[in-house]
């Protein structure tokens, strides 16, 4: 059977994968290093040291080779034992899903669930350790992606630390585009990768591990070894003095690196900003068009991905169809429990640039409006300019 050619897209707007910076993809082109050579171990402990920087977390990061989705799962099979008693905050699909992969692995779980287009309330996290002073793990997703909504990871680490609990954070579609670190929050594993917020790819992750966690995994006698799901096996990979256990991935961790550079050479702070700025002119845009926010307040809107509400009576894939038929751009669908409850404009890397927020509610309103809907494409686009206007006034 033959198909079709299909037009690849003009621009994409997703929230992740997400378009690269070409000097990532120029870098994963460079002639492949052999493991076993002394500058390819000089390069990735460099790499591991230059993440450590943009984490400024003091120790190298911990790098995984492999997505993030794996890297997360990973840190499940070797952090908690049949011993721990886990706090899982779920605000979404990645928070809940976190819970099922704890659940191979704890002793018990307590989990406090919110609606997913709420955060997490700390005095939440402050009772359930009232109710459950044996909780022993907290995890928690900082930005739920598939809600678009931010979790107050700082307010929830301070409590995890004064109860004495490891703090697990999945950071990998906010740490890049927003002010959060490793020890802002308290974490004991913070788990990030370059495929979101930095424009890189999203076959390789790098991750913070504090002292206790370590501990934590060596004392676990159940913490895998040998395994595609160990981190204990990674743990001094670091240093060109110690041998891979498994062969890097090479051309990624050449992206990684260049990602890195990216994002320290134009200034963390810069970055941050233009994320939040494409942010807010989506956020103005969206309901100057007559949009809703998918987002309960725009307090926990998050500054890497906007969340859309479906108008009533359309189709989430019919507006996504429709947006890339007519002009090439590519949003984002809801995932799990929030598909076909919302759409996703993902400003994130090299598309965190305020222009994309026209882009995105001129695709996003002409979509609606060529099914049948109601969208003042105008009046959102005249909104978007004025806040990027007032930004750069
Ligand atoms: C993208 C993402 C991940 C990683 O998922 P992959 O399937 O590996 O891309 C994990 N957590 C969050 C919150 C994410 O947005």
């Amino acid at each position: 059977m033959s198909h079709a050619p299909i037009k690849p897209p003009v621009i994409t707007l997703t929230a992740g994968p997400v378009q690269g910076y070409p000097a990532v993809l120029e870098a994963m082109a460079r002639p492949m290093g052999y493991d076993f050579d002394p500058s390819f171990q000089a390069f990735y402990e460099e790499t591991a040291l230059k993440c450590a920087a943009a984490l400024r977390w003091p120790d190298p990061a911990l790098i995984i080779q492999a997505e993030p989705a794996v890297a997360i799962e990973a840190m499940a099979a070797s952090v908690i034992s049949k011993k721990d008693v886990v706090l899982n905050l779920a605000s979404g699909v990645y928070g809940k899903g976190f819970g099922y992969w704890s659940a191979r692995y704890h002793k018990e779980m307590v989990e406090i669930e919110v609606p997913y287009n709420e955060a997490i309330d700390p005095q939440a996290v402050r009772d359930a350790f009232a109710a459950r002073p044996d909780i022993s793990i907290v995890s928690v997703v900082h930005h739920d992606t598939p809600s678009g909504t931010i979790n107050p990871v700082v307010e929830i680490g301070r409590i995890a630390k004064e109860n004495g609990a490891l703090l697990l954070v999945d950071a990998v579609s906010s740490f890049g585009g927003m002010d959060i670190h490793p020890e802002d929050c308290h974490a004991d594993v913070f788990i990030t990768g370059p495929g979101k917020c930095l424009g890189g790819t999203p076959g390789v992750t790098f991750i913070a591990v504090s002292p206790a966690a370590w501990e934590h995994m060596v004392a676990n006698p159940d913490s895998p070894t040998a395994s595609i799901l160990s981190l204990l096996d990674w743990k001094d990979a670091w240093s060109r003095e110690k041998p891979f256990p498994f062969t890097p991935s090479v051309a990624e961790i050449s992206g990684l690196a260049a990602a890195i550079d990216i994002y320290l050479d134009e200034g963390p702070e810069t970055v941050w900003r233009r994320h939040a700025l494409t942010a807010e002119a989506c956020r103005r845009g969206v309901t100057a068009m007559g949009c809703d926010l998918w987002a309960a307040r725009e307090e926990i809107a998050s500054p890497t991905t906007t969340a859309v509400r479906v108008p009533e009576g359309l189709s989430d894939t019919a507006i996504i169809a429709s947006a890339r038929e007519q002009f090439g751009v590519i949003l984002s669908l809801g995932r799990g429990d929030t598909l076909g409850k919302l759409l996703r404009i993902g400003h994130m890397g090299c598309t965190a640039e305020p222009i994309y927020a026209v882009v995105a509610i001129t695709a996003l309103g002409g979509a609606i409006r060529a099914l049948g809907g109601r969208a003042d494409v105008s009046a959102g686009v005249e909104a978007a300019l004025d806040v990027i206007g007032n930004a750069t006034a």
